[in-house]
């Protein structure tokens, strides 16, 4: 494996200054650093190959085309996806979602239930409840427990004969809770009932098999794993997305169109109407080479030591409330000091060049059932290292007087 030092050297922002002090950037759940060389692949496209795809015979609109089509390829293989058929390119994982629930949610009957999450961030709540403005469809939520891990002795009880659909995250955005998705899915097909898995905090952190989990939909985002804004996957079993409706209309996704009648393009294409982002998706075909080379497992390793020790020093610290304590989770640590505003933190730790997420995170149902109204978070990737957590352990230690007074 590469040493920090060397993974680090790929991503200039790193080396950036923020209130004359160096970066130290833990706001990774929100969004990940991107290293030189997707950069620079979309760079190449831009000078070297850009044409629309799928379009031309000219020679650029080929390789942009090939391009694309590599990354996609890639992408099935880097979630052990049957075939690349099945991977649709979105907008990001809120796209995919919107995707599933508008298209495969349109064949939803009046008095059917689907089953959530208090844990879902709003992109896996909000498409769920814009169906409700056309169908008499109840939404019924499974809680979690003081840990922070997702009651699974009580979703027994909330399945139905009614039950239509499951949707859950694989790891929680603001808990770090990495759910049982495998457990989850298997008593879901003992009902017959599809599951749509939110990888966007687990594809950059864990091996994703959607084969071994047998997931129906499994979705994420680019941006979150080293990759280009505006690029996002949806994976989906292929009889599903076979008998699915398209979800936006026009050009790409068609056979054949006439005025009295058009017919739709096989799959993938036939859920991606007009131009794709195609800069983006060849260039995030070289961040899964990034995740790749150092491999999920290491990366997945070296996160795992950050969260420990960062959350022991934490623990150190007066009136330190963690939110989230699940032995299973992710390198997210979700917190607030005594009885102190999150955007006070923040905003203290900022001063101090330290980058952290505060709020609702997203998920202000879970914000509920944790009676807060939000908190702090920092959240961990390959790049941090220890000497980072000292910094903002000692940031911590420097602010935490200041606000518990
Ligand atoms: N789901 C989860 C669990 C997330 O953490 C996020 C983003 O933070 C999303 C969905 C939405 O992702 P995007 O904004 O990339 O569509």
């Amino acid at each position: 494996m590469n040493s920090i030092q060397q993974i680090r050297d790929q991503f200039p922002i790193l080396q950036r200054r923020v209130y004359d002090r160096q970066l130290v950037y833990l706001d990774n759940t929100a969004t990940s650093q991107t290293p030189r060389s997707v950069v620079d692949a979309i760079e190449s496209v831009y000078f070297n190959t850009k044409a629309n795809v799928h379009r031309g015979v000219h020679t650029l609109s080929q390789e942009a085309t090939d391009l694309q089509e590599s990354t996609r390829r890639h992408v099935a293989r880097y979630i052990n996806a049957p075939s690349a058929e099945q991977i649709i390119f979105t907008r990001g994982t809120t796209e995919a979602i919107n995707l599933v629930a508008s298209s495969y949610g349109s064949m939803f009957e009046n008095g059917d239930e689907i089953i959530l999450t208090v844990m879902e961030h709003h992109a896996n709540i909000v498409p769920w409840q814009l169906l409700q403005r056309t169908k008499r469809l109840s939404i019924k939520v499974l809680p979690i427990n003081e840990r922070g891990e997702l009651r699974l002795d009580l979703l027994p009880s909330l399945i139905t004969e009614r039950t239509r659909f499951i949707a859950v995250t694989h790891v929680s955005n603001v808990l770090g809770t990495i759910n049982p998705i495998k457990e989850i899915i298997a008593l879901a097909h003992r009902h017959q009932i599809p599951v749509l898995v939110d990888g966007a905090q687990a594809s950059p952190h864990l091996t994703i098999d959607v084969q071994d989990l047998d997931a129906d939909f499994y979705v994420f985002s680019a941006h979150k794993m080293y990759g280009p804004t505006g690029v996002g996957v949806l994976y989906g079993r292929r009889s599903l997305l076979q008998m699915m409706p398209p979800y936006q209309g026009g050009g790409e996704m068609i056979e054949h169109v006439s005025f009295e009648r058009t017919t739709f393009a096989a799959l993938p294409f036939k859920f991606e109407a007009g131009t794709p982002d195609f800069v983006g998706i060849a260039a995030f075909d070289k961040a899964l080479d990034f995740i790749e080379n150092i491999g999920i497992e290491q990366i997945a390793a070296h996160e795992q030591q950050l969260l420990q020790y960062a959350t022991e020093r934490m623990m150190e610290i007066p009136g330190m409330r963690i939110f989230g304590i699940a032995p299973h989770k992710s390198a997210v640590i979700s917190f607030l000091i005594g009885n102190a505003h999150h955007y006070d933190t923040g905003m203290l730790l900022d001063k101090l060049g330290i980058a952290v997420r505060t709020g609702h995170h997203c998920a202000q149902p879970l914000m509920t059932a944790l009676g807060i109204e939000g908190t702090v978070r920092a959240s961990f990737a390959i790049y941090n290292t220890t000497q980072e957590v000292d910094q903002f352990i000692t940031a911590l230690n420097r602010i935490a007087p200041m606000l518990n007074n």
